[in-house]
């Protein structure tokens, strides 16, 4: 009798448990579901840039949800052996997780994981175990018996197989997989396939406050036969190789002000855009006056290192007479504060003044091709030039930041004694847009989308975005994107067609 008793308590105890284990499954899945970054700094250690942020949202939610469906499920009701589902998923886990441990770098990270997984698989197999147990011939019994009989065991026998050979075979596997996949994915690029029309490439969208998921500024245009790219601030041009952006084929790189948010990679970029193809002549940079300082200097500091690419692979490749770039200043602005600095092949260049003070002058650029147009707004504040140019325009991108949200970013660094962080955020306030101050000028330009870039203060999550975004929504009705690095916006010609897409994984 206290046999009995002893047992429906160790039961009872394994039931509530493993109920425990569905419950904590299902709030991670929720919070997957709602914010996939947050769960992914705090236990997952997942990628959430570019694309990846779809996978984790709907790949490793559905994991989530799926086995607390079933561990809720099998706990709670009298189907106990539908645990054994979730166990397997969970056995998975654990042996993709002993796999990563041995052959990927720096494991130990996701110990803490492993170890809530093992916890997992013992609590449900208890409560498997002390149902099963107590049951005589019930339908627990029945599954256990096909789960380990012997067709099962044997097909089971052959995927440990499976996995341990593919396992032994991976520098064998390794080799094809570059040969036949990833080798060649390197050299084609997404980008060739765009149809004719004007494409918006989103190469860095950062400020220069630290940002996990932004660079410094930069933008390419590729219009037709001509592409240009606007600012080069620091990592950018790494993002644009990962774009697969042909550096090689730029007309000319624009800079719209010598903030060094969006001209670090000046150098960089110069040298990739000669070395990458084999040009004759240096690439012409276009900027406010000043430009030549700032070029003069990047051609300076990247001199002995063109001498040595001469050196090294000489005329054929590397052109001495190509290296760095050429200043043009763009100048002779009228009364309407507007130029056009490039008008070629149907493609059409206009620089405008910004009010970016004390920066004088500072550009915005917009351009057109094939009936579709777009502005970037460089740094400003709202700008009547600006809001001029935007009008009727496909897309607008315009610099944009969050006073409240910078707020308690001042407030958090003057409490923890950093008093110049703290009074730079305030500084800053008076030279940039505020989200809604753009949304009111996509409104009264009536533009096709508006995309913010330069995210002040730096938005980690999208479940940030309505917070950053206050009440944009409600002023401006059409398509607001909160940009990340990669995106890339492509504008068939003569169509009123947005293509969207991710160019960084
Ligand atoms: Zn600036
Ligand atoms: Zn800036």
């Amino acid at each position: 009798m206290r046999q009995i008793i002893g047992h429906r308590w160790t039961m009872k105890v394994t039931q509530i448990l493993s109920a425990i284990v569905g419950f904590i499954l299902l709030g991670i899945g929720i919070a997957i579901l709602i914010m996939p970054e947050v769960i992914s700094s705090l236990f997952l250690s997942l990628s959430t840039g570019g694309a990846g942020i779809n996978s984790l949202r709907a790949d490793i939610g559905a994991l989530f949800l799926g086995m607390s469906v079933l561990v809720v499920f099998g706990s709670l009701s009298r189907h106990r052996w539908v645990l054994i589902i979730p166990t397997i998923f969970l056995g998975f886990v654990v042996i993709g997780r002993v796999i990563s441990m041995i052959i990927d770098p720096f494991p130990t990270s996701t110990m803490g994981a492993l170890t809530m997984e093992i916890s997992f698989i013992i609590i449900l197999l208890m409560a498997i175990l002390s149902r099963a147990v107590s049951e005589e011939g019930g339908e627990l019994l029945q599954v256990l018996r096909i789960v380990f009989s012997r067709r099962v065991l044997i097909a089971s026998g052959l995927v440990f197989i499976l996995i341990a050979g593919g396992f032994l075979l991976r520098p064998k596997i390794s080799s094809l997989v570059w040969s036949y996949g990833v080798g060649d994915r390197l050299t084609t690029s997404a980008i060739d396939d765009l149809p004719d029309g004007l494409h918006v490439g989103l190469a860095g969208t950062g400020a220069p406050l630290p940002d996990s998921k932004r660079v410094g500024i930069s933008t390419f245009v590729i219009a037709g036969k001509h592409q240009f790219i606007i600012d080069c601030g620091p990592g950018s041009t790494l993002n644009l190789e990962l774009m697969q952006y042909p550096l090689e084929e730029t007309t000319a790189v624009l800079l719209t002000h010598f903030h060094s948010d969006h001209i670090g990679d000046l150098g960089e970029l110069m040298l990739k855009i000669w070395t990458n193809g084999v040009r004759t002549e240096p690439i012409p940079v276009m900027g406010p006056v000043g430009v030549e300082a700032v070029v003069e200097g990047f051609n300076q500091a990247y001199s002995l290192d063109a001498e040595y690419r001469y050196a090294h692979h000489g005329d054929t490749i590397a052109p001495r007479s190509g290296a760095g770039g050429r200043p043009v200043v763009i100048d002779g602005f009228g009364a309407d504060e507007q130029v056009v600095i490039f008008d070629d092949d149907g493609v059409r260049v206009t620089a405008f003044l910004v009010s970016h003070a004390p920066i004088e002058p500072a550009l915005g650029y917009r351009i057109d091709y094939g009936g579709r147009s777009v502005v970037l707004s460089g740094d400003t504040i709202p700008d009547e030039t600006l809001m001029e140019l935007s009008g009727g325009i496909d897309i607008l991108i315009h610099d944009a930041m969050n006073p409240e949200m910078l707020d308690v970013m001042t407030l958090a660094s003057n409490s923890s004694g950093e008093t110049v962080a703290g009074t730079v955020a305030i500084d800053i306030q008076d030279y940039h847009a505020f989200t809604e101050e753009t949304a009111r000028i996509a409104r009264d330009a009536d533009v096709g989308e508006l995309v913010l870039n330069q995210i002040l203060p730096p938005i980690p999550a999208s479940i940030l975005h309505p917070a950053f975004l206050g009440d944009s929504g409600n002023i401006y009705h059409g398509p607001i994107t909160v940009s990340y690095d990669g995106m890339l916006f492509s504008l068939p010609a003569d169509s009123d067609e947005v293509e969207k897409y991710w160019l960084l994984k």
